[in-house]
């Protein structure tokens, strides 16, 4: 019996992938990833917004960039900012990307690929990354806070991403702390993300040497919470002193979700919960003051984000995977 040589083609087996996009005002990434585990085969960049071609084009170009040639791409997962209705995969409100509101995203990145699409708010899938790759891993319980220019969040019930009966749970970030407080990004007044977001924190410095304060910043053209956070550590005391009311406020914030969700973990992340010892100290003081129980606090961790810049698209991955479920 005489062997037919076997071509190249035929020994080539395709091998199954997911695609993750983050989608942020500033940059669109896009990562390309294997069946398993979060190392990406390769990772693109786009800016959201530019003279050509809109959004929407921009994502599907950074898409098709990573586009595996022959492999099989088994779902695109979608992290976008703003209102997201996940149950039907529409675009509700996205407050920094022009003509995104009631923006069908899954129907119009299926229909262009031809492939299974699922989309979430980002700061829902960052939490869903910590809790399968990140500081979450294998508890079943959690509550996820991101503190950078916004508040963002997301809770793990019962190994279940809560959503809520129109995707719009665990705006933590919003929940009023002072009803007389300053002016939220959202419009409202007093809210957690008014109070403790980086935001909060360089706005409290800035009115603070605007009234006569001195401070190490009070030359500064701009002040960001990154350089509060800096004078803080060489010891200014009106930049520890904002640090310290940032943590405050949030020991506050976290003690009402301890007692409304009652997690194994919280998880921090974003920029502003890298600002050092005293920011800790001061929510964790604050929090042990403002809980109804001790209970609450019992066997309780408190940890750092370990996904960094990369929860989002991680998340994003994460809510791919679902697909396949
Ligand atoms: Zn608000």
């Amino acid at each position: 019996m005489t062997q037919r040589p076997i071509s190249r083609d035929a020994i080539i087996t395709r091998m199954d992938t997911y695609i993750a996009i983050d989608i942020g005002g500033t940059h669109i990434r896009a990562g390309l990833y294997p069946a398993e585990g979060i190392e990406p085969i390769c990772v693109e960049r786009i800016h959201t917004q530019g003279k050509k071609g809109s959004s929407l084009e921009r994502l599907f170009e950074v898409i098709t960039r990573i586009w595996p040639e022959k492999d099989t791409v088994r779902c695109v997962g979608l992290a976008a900012p703003g209102y997201i209705d996940p149950h039907h995969g529409v675009i509700i409100l996205a407050p920094n990307i022009p003509h995104w509101d009631h923006l069908p995203l899954q129907q119009l990145v299926t229909e262009k690929f031809n492939v299974p699409a699922l989309l979430g708010n980002d700061a829902n899938l960052a939490a869903m990354g910590e809790w399968r790759y990140g500081a979450g891993k294998g508890f079943h319980q959690l509550l996820y806070l991101t503190i950078s220019t916004g508040i963002g969040a997301g809770v793990i019930i019962n190994d279940n991403l809560l959503l809520g009966a129109h995707g719009l749970a665990s705006e933590l970030g919003h929940i009023t702390i002072l009803p007389d407080g300053p002016i939220c990004g959202c419009g409202k007044k007093g809210h957690l993300e008014a109070l403790s977001s980086g935001t909060a924190i360089a706005r409290y410095v800035t009115a603070q040497i605007s009234a006569g304060r001195d401070s190490l910043l009070k030359d500064e053209k701009e002040i960001t919470s990154y350089k509060v956070a800096l004078a803080a550590q060489a010891n200014d005391g009106l930049s520890k002193e904002a640090v310290s009311r940032a943590g405050f406020y949030l020991g506050i914030g976290i003690a009402n979700f301890l007692q409304t969700f009652n997690p194994a973990v919280v998880i921090l992340g974003g920029g502003v919960s890298r600002s050092g010892p005293l920011f800790w100290d001061s929510m964790h003081q604050s929090l042990a003051t403002h809980i109804l129980s001790q209970e609450y606090l019992r066997d309780l961790q408190i940890l750092p984000a370990d996904l960094g810049d990369d929860a989002g698209l991680v998340g994003a991955l994460a809510l791919a995977h679902t697909c396949a479920l």
